[in-house]
């Protein structure tokens, strides 16, 4: 093994400006393949989802799957890219068993969509305009599972598993160009990118974009430049991040590692490498010193794309408000901080509140519900907000108990516990626990009394004038009401009994 010296962050970038160039990867929600009629259900048995188009047997045509263009003229159109008026797609050639045609069918020079942007908001609100070169459409290869070594790498293997269900998948690669005057930002902007690049292709509804199950992957390029020099350095190129998290950590990670190579004297060399989890560190792949001869020409089996102007304006017609900007409109609408919306955002709760609020729940107690109580109690059994069993309508209606006084907060508490223990919907659980709060003046008046009775001495400092012992006796109640009164009316009648003021 290699020692790798890092040098450390802040070391490394007051010496050096880092250069970043993103690729993602994202696999396309559509119903069938990109050149075959196969469906795309994941979790299906190995090689069920298959047809001689997409094993690659001879005599096998491919046909253009038209949601796929689709989402690509939507994804590039969402970028501010330009979309081509004719394009091509392009035998990728290189020989790996997961590939059983020897070719990707890919876009090389002739990219469905090009020169872009993208506006990405980092944490304190500023925002960074990441460039984007293209994006063009491509096929997923199928999955090899190496058995018998030790790592799960080929080497050492007894033989492999080629899983071709994923062969043909519609996929989208959309790359940087290359990202400067990032400097010691330049972790938090890779991950924000990916972030916001995410929540857009989830909004535009093409994929669901789950980098957890590879729906999303991202390929991060760093290289560095002596501060002052404007001559890019050579780059390395860590393959298949897959969180938000380890983005900013390959980039950190390789930031230090090259200011390592360089301050000993020593020189970068092009390659691709693999980014570990478990201590963040990459490790060297492939040499790449050269660009690799794919020997790329134009596909003979599948028509030109060419996107008619019309279609491709409807299509921006249809475009969603980008997310960066419907946050910033909800922070405003709901008057929140930019780090409150950041945690909503964090916990997965922003669509959850929403349909709360379109449910009639006022936003202050939407948002009060899923990120209190809800969000502990995801956080106890181990599952997403989105796995809980309640729904934003039911979430609603619990407000709407206690806006109408029918709950208080903590009757509120139990009947959500209810609800997701599934007796039923809030007012199901209300009803057979027997939770509503007592209201009725004589229930409560006839509790107060015997409050008083109970307790004469506390009665008499308050008629004392020590209204604050009235505390002591709101308790006694809302013990004998088991938490069902309103504390605040309590209170009132208490000081009306002893004739205090309160
Ligand atoms: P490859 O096919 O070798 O991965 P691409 O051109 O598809 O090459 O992608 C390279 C990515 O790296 C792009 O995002 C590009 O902007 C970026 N990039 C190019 N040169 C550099 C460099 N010297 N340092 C950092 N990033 C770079
Ligand atoms: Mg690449
Ligand atoms: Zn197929």
């Amino acid at each position: 093994m290699t020692v790798i010296d890092l040098v450390s962050y802040e070391d490394a970038l007051a010496s050096y400006d880092p250069v970043m160039g993103l690729e993602v990867h994202v696999e396309l929600g559509t119903q069938t393949k990109m050149f075959c009629g196969c469906a795309t259900v994941p979790g299906a048995p190995a090689n069920a989802q298959t047809c001689p188009t997409c094993l690659g047997l001879p005599g096998s045509l491919p046909v253009v799957n038209a949601t796929a263009v689709e989402s690509a003229v939507k994804i590039g159109l969402a970028l501010n890219c330009s979309i081509a008026d004719w394009c091509r797609f392009a035998r990728k050639n290189y020989f790996y068993p997961d590939m059983p045609k020897n070719f990707q069918t890919s876009q090389y020079d002739e990219p469905i969509a090009f020169d872009g942007y993208l506006d990405v908001q980092l944490e304190d609100g500023e925002v960074f305009r990441v460039g984007i070169e293209r994006a063009h459409m491509e096929e997923d290869t199928g999955k090899s599972t190496h058995i018998g070594g030790a790592t799960g790498r080929i080497h050492g293997a007894s033989h492999s598993l080629l899983d071709y269900n994923r062969a043909g998948i519609p996929l989208i690669e959309i790359v940087t160009k290359p990202i400067t005057g990032a400097g010691d930002r330049a972790p938090e902007i890779a991950r924000a990118y990916v972030a916001e690049l995410r929540e857009l292709i989830r909004a535009l509804g093409v994929s669901e974009a789950r980098m957890e199950m590879g729906q999303m992957r991202c390929d991060v390029n760093l290289s560095l430049m002596p501060k002052g020099s404007q001559t890019f350095g050579t780059r390395s190129e860590t393959k298949n991040v897959n969180s938000l998290r380890s983005v900013e950590r390959a980039v950190r990670f390789e930031v230090q590692r090259h200011a390592g190579v360089l301050d000993g004297g020593g020189v970068i060399v092009q390659e691709t490498r693999h980014f570990h989890e478990d201590d963040g560190s990459t490790t060297s792949g492939r040499v790449k010193e050269e660009a690799e001869d794919y020997r790329y020409f134009p596909e003979p089996d599948l028509v030109p794309v060419a996107p008619a102007r019309a279609w491709v304006e409807e299509l921006r017609a249809t475009l969603p408000e980008l997310p960066r900007l419907r946050r910033n409109r909800l922070r405003e609408e709901w008057g929140i901080s930019e780090h409150e919306m950041q945690s909503v955002l964090n916990a997965g709760a922003l669509d959850l509140i929403i349909a709360t609020i379109d449910a009639g729940a006022p936003a202050d107690q939407a948002r009060k519900w899923w990120m209190g109580e809800l969000a502990r109690r995801a956080n106890e059994t181990g599952t997403e907000l989105t796995g809980l069993t309640i729904t934003p309508e039911q979430v609603a209606r619990v407000c709407a108990l206690v806006a109408e006084g029918s709950l208080n907060d903590k009757l509120a508490r139990q009947t959500i516990e209810g609800v997701l223990a599934g007796e039923g919907g809030p007012d199901e659980v209300v009803e057979k626990r027997g939770l509503k709060v007592v209201s009725d003046e004589g229930a409560l008046g006839t509790a107060v009394d015997e409050a008083i009775a109970g307790n004469a001495a506390i009665a008499d400092k308050i008629r004392g004038g020590k209204v604050a012992a009235a505390g002591a006796l709101v308790g006694a109640v809302m013990k004998a009401t088991r938490g069902q009164a309103d504390a605040a009316r309590v209170r009132e009648l208490i000081l009306e009994r002893l004739g205090v003021q309160g």
